[in-house]
């Protein structure tokens, strides 16, 4: 291949705000995970948002578990209600980018860095993988009976998604300080559908598609190259597991989601990663 093109701005991880939703059921199910791996090479810039306290988890993280006081339900309002507090809260740190995942995502944060490097923060960035073939469709309410059709693309909050600073501060009247729940219940779609209707339907502003990204909705069994993805996942569904193929060094009994493998992978001096010439 012919490498990347030439970065356009010089990012560090200190220019990134990360944000994983989770709530209280999976912190240790699947949060746990995450810190053990690529969460403990990106603690400065990750910030987990949950619903519920947890005292081993804040003795952890400290300011970085923001306990969103949502509900814990998986309905529309408990779901937008996390990501308007991810928005809000990325607005108030000045970073350079806004990066959601969700808790069964493993986040490749050097890669991250070389495609967000090839924009300038200060443009119109959305960028993400779309989880459709084609763009919705749904109904706006106007007025009491006026409705008008509406089409756009999203990208899927599964596979993670990022924002530039520019172009989220041009979502303010639509997403920050509880308008975003507004604007969700305006579409009754999910949290990433309405920030795909913000972004491209309100400000005409489209998703810039990225192969790099990857949700357990596509067969991740046919992704190769790790150290230049990402996002990965994987499925739960019982007796149809869907994960990355990725060999050893843990087996797939010791590392069903094989993000230990992968993370081994990619920092193999890793404590934990056990090293091709033991002492
Ligand atoms: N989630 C949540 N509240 C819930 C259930 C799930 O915030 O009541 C979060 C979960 O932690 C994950 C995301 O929503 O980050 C997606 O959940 P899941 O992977 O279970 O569902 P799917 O990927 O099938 O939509
Ligand atoms: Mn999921």
């Amino acid at each position: 291949s012919s490498g990347s093109p030439r970065p356009v701005e010089r990012l560090s991880p200190a220019d990134l705000f990360i944000a994983v939703k989770t709530t209280r059921r999976y912190h240790r199910q699947r949060l746990a995970l995450l810190l053990d791996t690529w969460i403990s090479r990106n603690t400065p810039q990750t910030y987990v948002f949950t619903d519920g306290e947890d005292m081993e988890l804040r003795k952890k993280m400290g300011a970085h578990l923001i306990n969103t006081n949502c509900s814990a339900a998986h309905n529309r309002q408990a779901l937008s209600c996390k990501m308007a507090l991810e928005y809000d809260t990325f607005i108030h740190t000045g970073r350079k980018w806004f990066c959601h995942v969700d808790d069964d995502n493993y986040l490749n944060v050097g890669s991250l860095l070389k495609l967000l490097s090839q924009y300038s923060h200060t443009q119109d960035v959305y960028i993400g993988r779309p989880s459709l073939e084609r763009p919705i469709e749904t109904t706006e309410r106007l007025g009491t009976a006026e409705v008008r059709q509406v089409r756009f693309w999203f990208a899927t909050g599964g596979a993670g998604f990022c924002l530039s600073r520019g172009l989220a501060l041009k979502m303010k009247p639509w997403a920050s300080d509880g308008t975003f729940m507004a604007t969700a219940e305006h579409i009754r779609l999910p949290d990433d559908c309405t920030v795909g209707y913000i972004v491209e339907a309100l400000l005409g502003v489209s998703l810039i598609r990225s192969a790099l990204f990857h949700s357990h909705l596509e067969n991740l069994g046919l992704v190769s190259d790790m150290h230049s993805q990402v996002t990965l996942s994987y499925g739960t569904v019982e007796n149809s597991r869907n994960t990355v193929n990725v060999k050893g060094p843990f087996s797939v009994n010791e590392d069903p989601t094989r993000f230990m493998s992968v993370h081994c992978l990619l920092y193999p001096d890793t404590p934990w990663c056990p090293g091709p010439w033991p002492l």
